[in-house]
């Protein structure tokens, strides 16, 4: 019966997505944003160990050179850590050529990181299953 092979499409759905690393999550998270969300310039990302100057790690980071931008993520944190960070990090790419560009957390970042965050839930890795899924923040006042 369809009703049986329906069930089974399912089964096997949710599997494959509590069965993927957070290395492949985050690449999944990765490949989305860029379709979902086209940054203005070229875009590199990496993972890996970032410190400040005084030796304190931090969660990510963007910067621009030569035309193209390079987004960092702190690879010592959790994965759902660093899926937040790198969320956070794209709406930052996103309005990297917006009116606000020298503020670095305005209503524009806002508005942009509200639309990627509230996207993100809906898609959750192509689930599409929002209830499984929350983040231990506030979500952003901003909306569209
Ligand atoms: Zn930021």
């Amino acid at each position: 019966m369809s009703g049986a092979i329906k069930l089974k499409d399912i089964r096997i759905k949710l599997t494959s997505i509590q069965m993927m690393t957070g290395t492949q999550k985050l690449r999944k998270t990765m490949r989305w944003l860029r379709q979902k969300f086209p940054a203005p310039l070229d875009v590199s990302v990496r993972c890996n160990v970032i410190r400040d100057r005084s030796g304190r790690t931090y969660w990510g980071e963007v910067q621009e050179r030569q035309g193209k931008l390079f987004v960092r993520i702190n690879n010592r944190k959790s994965h759902p850590l660093m899926n937040e960070a790198l969320l956070h990090e794209w709406a930052h790419v996103i309005t990297w050529l917006g009116a606000e560009r020298d503020i670095h957390h305005g209503g524009e970042w806002g508005l942009a990181y509200a639309r990627i965050f509230d996207a993100f839930q809906e898609w959750n890795y192509g689930q599409g299953n929002t209830d499984t899924f929350t983040y231990s923040h506030e979500k952003p006042e901003l909306r569209n």
